[in-house]
């Protein structure tokens, strides 16, 4: 009964912390539908969505101006600068507090979860899960406190870096086409932060990390590889996409991609164009799942972060994107492994 029931789904990545109401004045309210951006709890239900990973991550107030180029057959962003620890920690405590308040006034609709079983006894009960990641780590200091701090708030999954270099990592500049093996590999305290990430269950993602930080991780983790949002670079080759030794090694690991909905990271042409069909969607996912295997491609759509499909738009048009798969002739069992059970499947390998 192919695409007959609707199917549930966990999401990945997504940076809607940075519109909710509880984080900036005037911003978006959760818990009531809109048609701004492209995640709040409405969409989220009409969408399957059960839950998903809520990226922290600190903004500069003022980003900076004219460091976007284009070339001649693509494009390349300045990297951006190093962000200051302390300004790092303010902005990351209070989006914590701020899905902490969300949570708290939803009524019993939302619930922080910190393991697996807390994400499946709240899809039970149609409860919607929120599981706190970190993208970048600056907020966590050298001598790696931070850390246990935001673990025991509920911190499951860190980027050790966005596209900047902090203290552990170098992230990869925006750029296409490009390969992501630009700058050197992690640091000292980088290479004991996953260490630690290892020792207390907190999954590590590699998105925007430079490719030798990629295999420094790959060497130390004793967790298997996750990418919460990437696509493949054989597709589109832009410095955040995987190349296929990457991908390789994220399957010999046992680990998850989470594919980006992000369309120039999925257009093979990288054009930052809402015009991207479904099939083009389709074909890069199944490109993902030929290389990975069924058990290890998951969703990372990247919701109030990037542009969007406007097959899909936002949330509430992810069914569609399950459709997309019936018809590329993907079968209930595994679409409903890519949609849902992959994460539940890997956070389970890796949480504690
Ligand atoms: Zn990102």
């Amino acid at each position: 009964m192919n695409g007959a029931s609707r199917i549930e789904i966990f999401d990945g990545h997504n940076d809607a912390v940075q519109f909710l109401m509880e984080y900036r004045d005037g911003a978006r309210d959760f818990l009531t539908r809109s048609d701004d951006g492209h995640l709040d709890l409405h969409r989220a239900r009409e969408g399957g969505l059960i839950g998903g990973l809520f990226a922290m991550f600190a903004k500069p107030d003022r980003p900076p101006e004219g460091d976007f180029t284009r070339t001649e057959n693509g494009y390349e962003v300045r990297l951006a600068e190093p962000l200051d620890p302390l300004y790092a920690r303010q902005r990351i405590s209070e989006q914590s507090a701020a899905l902490t308040h969300l949570a708290a006034r939803a009524s019993g609709q939302i619930r922080l979860a910190s393991t697996v079983n807390e994400i499946e006894t709240a899809r039970h009960d149609s409860v919607f899960s929120i599981v706190l990641h970190m993208e970048g780590a600056e907020a966590i200091g050298p001598d790696l406190d931070g850390l246990e701090q935001l673990h025991a708030a509920g911190l499951r999954s860190l980027g050790l870096v966005w596209s900047r270099p902090n203290i552990f990592g170098h992230g990869v500049p925006f750029a296409y086409p490009r390969s992501p093996d630009i700058g050197p590999g992690l640091t000292s305290a980088g290479k004991e932060l996953v260490r630690a990430c290892n020792q207390l269950g907190v999954m590590i993602d590699v998105s925007h990390l430079n490719e030798r930080g990629f295999w420094d991780v790959a060497a130390l983790t004793t967790a298997p590889l996750v990418a919460t949002h990437a696509c493949a670079h054989a597709i589109c080759p832009s410095t955040r996409n995987l190349t296929d030794r990457q991908l390789d090694a994220i399957r010999e690991s046992d680990g998850v991609v989470g594919f980006n909905l992000c369309v120039n990271d999925v257009r093979p042409d990288a054009h930052l164009d809402e015009d991207t069909p479904l099939e083009t969607i389709v074909h890069h996912l199944a490109f993902l799942i030929d290389r990975l295997g069924e058990n290890r491609v998951a969703l990372g759509s990247d919701f109030d972060g990037a542009v969007m499909p406007r097959p899909i738009k936002d949330a509430s048009g992810l069914q569609r994107l399950v459709h997309a798969l019936y018809g590329h002739g993907f079968g209930e069992v595994m679409v409903r492994k890519i949609m849902l059970e992959n994460w539940l499947r890997v956070f389970g390998l890796t949480w504690r």
